[in-house]
Formats: C-alpha cells, sequence, structure tokens
C-alpha cells in the first residue's frame, strides 16, 4: 500500500557489513559461520583480565576500500571509543568501536549522502530457547562466541531515501559495490549484511523532519522493502489521529508483517563512551591508501557507464545488470561463451525473460547462479535469435524448458520442433490454407482494413506452432490479399 500522499517518507539506513578477513578484529581467533558453538575464542575475545586487542591490519585496509568506493573523506587519523552495556553477548561489558573521530565520512553513492563509515567488532550470538529447551520451566538463553569480535563497518546514510522501494534498490547498490569490492560475503541470511532502517514521515513540503522509529535486521531485501512499507503505513495512521510517532524500535516480522516494538531508544550518553586507552589512534599511511585506491575494481556506476558507451546496452539493461552483483556475473560469463549473439540481444533476455521467469520460479528472487539455465545455454539461445534460427516465441518456450529442466538450447529446439521455418514454399502454403479458412476476415482486408488480419494471422501461428515469424507471416498474408 502506498503512503497517502499528504505525507512524505523520510528513511535513513544503518549497514553492518562483516568483514570476510581470516581473523577478528582484535584477536587472532578465526572467522567461521556454522561451527560448532565457541570452538572459535581466546583469552582477548573472551575479554579475560589482563588481555590486550591488536587491530587486524586487514579489516582496516578493507574498511580503507569500502570508505573510498562510497567516496568518503578518509579522516588522517581515526580513534576507537569503548561504548558500554551490559548483556550476554558482550563479556567485555562494552564494545571497542568508533564514535566522534571515524575512520570515514561525508560520502555518497548513487543518490544517497553517506554519513560516515567506521569500524567495530561484532557481538556474540545469543541464541534464545524456546519452550522445548526450557530446563526447570524456564526459558532459557546460549550465547555462541564464535562471531564475538567479527570485524565490522557500519555504514550510516543521511536520511535521503523517500520510498520503500528505493530503499530497497539502494541497499542492493550498496551490498553489489560492497560485494564488488571482494571485501565481504554480503549475505544478508546468514547475517554478514545486516540492515536497519530509520523511517519517519512528515506532511509533504513540511521542512522539519518527524519523529523516527527504527527496523532492525531485515534479513532479505523484500523484507526490508515490506517492513519500511508497513512502518510508514503504522506512522500515517498515528498521524491521522492526531497523536504522536513515539521514538521506538522494532522487529518486523515478514510471516505476520506484524512490527513488535523491541524496547525505548536507549540515549547516547547511556552507553558511556571513552577513548579506548588500550589502541593508539588509526592513521593510514599514504602507502596504505594508495594501495587500497589501486586495488578498487570496477564499481556499478562505472560498469553501467561500460556497458552502455561500449556494448551499446539500453540504458534500463545496463543499469539492472550493473547494480545487481549476481545478475551481472552472469551476463559477463555468458558474454565470454557467446559465439554471435549480440551483447544486447543477451542483456535484453538476461534481464528481462530470465529474470521474470526466475521470479515466477522461486518466490520473487531471481538469482540465476542458483538456477539450471548456465550462461553458456542463455548466450546460446540469444545467438539462435540473432540468427533468426527461432522466433521471440520459440525461444522463450525454450527458455520456459531451460529454467524447469536445464539442457541445451539447440537440443531442446530440435526435440520440441521449434525451429524457425525457413522454408518459404511450406510457409505460403500455410498462408494460402489459413486464408481459405477465413473468408470473411480475408474480405475484410481486402477491402482496406488491416485490423481484420487478426484470425489469419493467429491461423497461421497455431498451424506452425509459434516456429513461422510473426512479421513475415503478416507481410505473406498481405501480399496475398493485395493489401501491401
Ligand atoms: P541517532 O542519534 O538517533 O542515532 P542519527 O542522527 O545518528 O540518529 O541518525 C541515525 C540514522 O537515522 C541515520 O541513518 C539517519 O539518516 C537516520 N535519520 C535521522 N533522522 C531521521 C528522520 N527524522 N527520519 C528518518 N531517518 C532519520
Ligand atoms: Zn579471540
Ligand atoms: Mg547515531
Amino acid at each position: 500500500m502506498a503512503l497517502p500522499n499528504n505525507y512524505e517518507a523520510v528513511i535513513g539506513l544503518e549497514i553492518h557489513v562483516q568483514l570476510s578477513t581470516k581473523t577478528k578484529m582484535f584477536c587472532g581467533c578465526a572467522l567461521s559461520f556454522g561451527d560448532e558453538p565457541n570452538v572459535h575464542t581466546c583469552p582477548v575475545c573472551l575479554a579475560h583480565p589482563g588481555t590486550l586487542p591488536t587491530v587486524n591490519e586487514r579489516a582496516v585496509r578493507y574498511a580503507l576500500q569500502i570508505g573510498l568506493a562510497l567516496d568518503c573523506e578518509i579522516a588522517p587519523r581515526s580513534i576507537f571509543h569503548r561504548k558500554s552495556y551490559f548483556y550476554p553477548d558482550n563479556p567485555k561489558g562494552y564494545q571497542i568501536t568508533q564514535y566522534d573521530e571515524p575512520l570515514a565520512v561525508n560520502g555518497r553513492l548513487g543518490d544517497v549522502r553517506i554519513h560516515r563509515a567506521h569500524l567495530e567488532e561484532d557481538a556474540a550470538k545469543t541464541i534464545h530457547v524456546g519452550s522445548s529447551g526450557r530446563i526447570h520451566g524456564s526459558a532459557q538463553s546460549l550465547v555462541d562466541f564464535n562471531r564475538g569480535g567479527t570485524p565490522l563497518v557500519e555504514i550510516v546514510t543521511e536520511p535521503d531515501l523517500k520510498s520503500p522501494e528505493e530503499a530497497r534498490e539502494w541497499a542492493q547498490l550498496l551490498r553489489t559495490t560492497i560485494k564488488q569490492l571482494g571485501v565481504s560475503d554480503v549475505n544478508m541470511e546468514e547475517g554478514s549484511l545486516r540492515v536497519d532502517a530509520n523511517v519517519s514521515i512528515r506532511q509533504t513540503g513540511a521542512s522539519k523532519l518527524g519523529t523516527k522509529t527504527e527496523l532492525k535486521n531485515m534479513n532479505s531485501f523484500r523484507f526490508l522493502e515490506r517492513g519500511i512499507a508497513a512502518e510508514l503505513e503504522r506512522q500515517a495512521a498515528v498521524l491521522d489521529a492526531r497523536e504522536e510517532v513515539a521514538q521506538e524500535t522494532f522487529h518486523f516480522d515478514p510471516r505476520t508483517g506484524s512490527l513488535t516494538p523491541l524496547r525505548s531508544k536507549e540515549y547516547a550518553d547511556d552507553y558511556r563512551y571513552f577513548p579506548e586507552p588500550d589502541l593508539a589512534p588509526l592513521v593510514s599511511t599514504d602507502q596504505m591508501l594508495e594501495e587500497a585506491r589501486a586495488a578498487l575494481p570496477e564499481l556499478p556506476a562505472n560498469r553501467r557507464e561500460r556497458y552502455e558507451t561500449e556494448l551499446g546496452l539500453p540504458e534500463d539493461a545496463a543499469r539492472q545488470l550493473a547494480f545487481d552483483a549476481e545478475l551481472a556475473d552472469f551476463f559477463e560469463r555468458a558474454l565470454q561463451t557467446a559465439d554471435g549473439a549480440e551483447p544486447r540481444t543477451i542483456a535484453i533476455w538476461v534481464t528481462g525473460e530470465l529474470v521474470a521467469r526466475l521470479r515466477e520460479a522461486s518466490d520473487g528472487e531471481a538469482d540465476p547462479a542458483s538456477s539450471k539455465v548456465t550462461p553458456q545455454a542463455l548466450a546460446a539461445l540469444a545467438g539462435m535469435v540473432d540468427a533468426k534460427q527461432v522466433t521471440t516465441g520459440a525461444a522463450r518456450q525454450v527458455l520456459a524448458t531451460l529454467v524447469a529442466e536445464g539442457g541445451d538450447p539447440a537440443q531442446i529446439v530440435e526435440r520440441e520442433g521449434l525451429a524457425q521455418m525457413s522454408d518459404a514454399g511450406e510457409l505460403e502454403a500455410i498462408v494460402a490454407a489459413a486464408i481459405e479458412a477465413e473468408p470473411g476476415a480475408a474480405e475484410k482486408v481486402r477491402a482496406g482494413n488491416p485490423k481484420a488480419i487478426g484470425p489469419i494471422v493467429g491461423a497461421v501461428m497455431r498451424e506452425t506452432k509459434g516456429r513461422a515469424d510473426g512479421g513475415e507471416v503478416t507481410r505473406l498474408i498481405r501480399e496475398k490479399l493485395g493489401a501491401g
């Protein structure tokens, strides 16, 4: 449901990216996912007394790359702070993070300004055991310290996003950008990319921002979009009732579409931030900066540009491919194997028909890498379309078969008899028969009504099962009826 247009939405995102370094942020423990609980721990990340943190140099290099890719100013000197809070996922009683002197500030990605990007450590993972895990009648929480101390970059945007769709699209662009850098797995389901949304509404045209609420940890892009939409709707209802939006944090449940309040906002003072006395300030050398710059790959905006200018792709397809890491990967691989197919044809089939089919088949997600269609098969199909060996309609049927069961397009065409009719004599005979079968329509066309041609074209298409080229069929019918 759309927001009523007397209100406008204001959205800012806070994104946590787990860096894919070998070891944790401040100790030598290995990063892991899905291992036995509490096997990647040491006195440092378990906060034994007397231990000291050491900064992970690779994490700093990765964070520099993220800062540069987001067009940020890199601080010549940044410092770590302690953010104190009490929770079982946090054995030190504080998280080491950056506060008022972060590594990177004032950036931009697409149309959205980046407020800051800073380094910090992840908390451990708490697992709440439900009723089946109750011991002596009480629910239990378990803590897995494997995740505790994983390097994170937190990215905070300015509130520049204006709709749930825009927020989703932009978050996907950010994901693609970071994926391209190769500094994180950016897997939302596994939590290596976590997105919180700050949401408010105001009367359209008002200059003052409304009170914002926060939606925590939505673990897919669709849930992010739906969560924001649900919260906007809730806030509109609050204002419609002439009440005030309270500053709150919510959890969005995608199954029920409901929003549950988590806790009221903690104020910054509660965290008692102070500079981490056990770590020296972070100063990146010119050499580190140069290396980070040199390691920057082709980013989505440049890729889009290249697709348009060098490959001649239509604007929409270029953007769709460049801003979606998985789709671009697939496209690039199809390009490499393409014998004869135009990049433009491949791009149109990937972004159009393939994405649509995959979305149908898998509830809205379209990752071609996990489908049965190989880049080679898609390129071969596009080549057959270019060479007019199959009609567009027949190619659609082939693609449907490829999505359902994989295989080789040439063989599918052969097996299902979908090759485009190249025998002009055969097609002419079928056209002649169709004109005889539809005398009424034929009369109208002869009398100068070109729109009446439909039933005759339909008859030809039925007879040829889509193997004839539509343009050629129309041309032949008109020729035979003397309608030019
Ligand atoms: P806080 O001090 O509550 O953490 P910040 O100003 O640091 O708030 O902003 C945190 C996030 O919330 C940023 O992503 C920012 O863009 C966003 N934000 C700030 N104000 C609003 C608002 N009125 N509506 C929506 N988002 C907002
Ligand atoms: Zn450790
Ligand atoms: Mg803040």
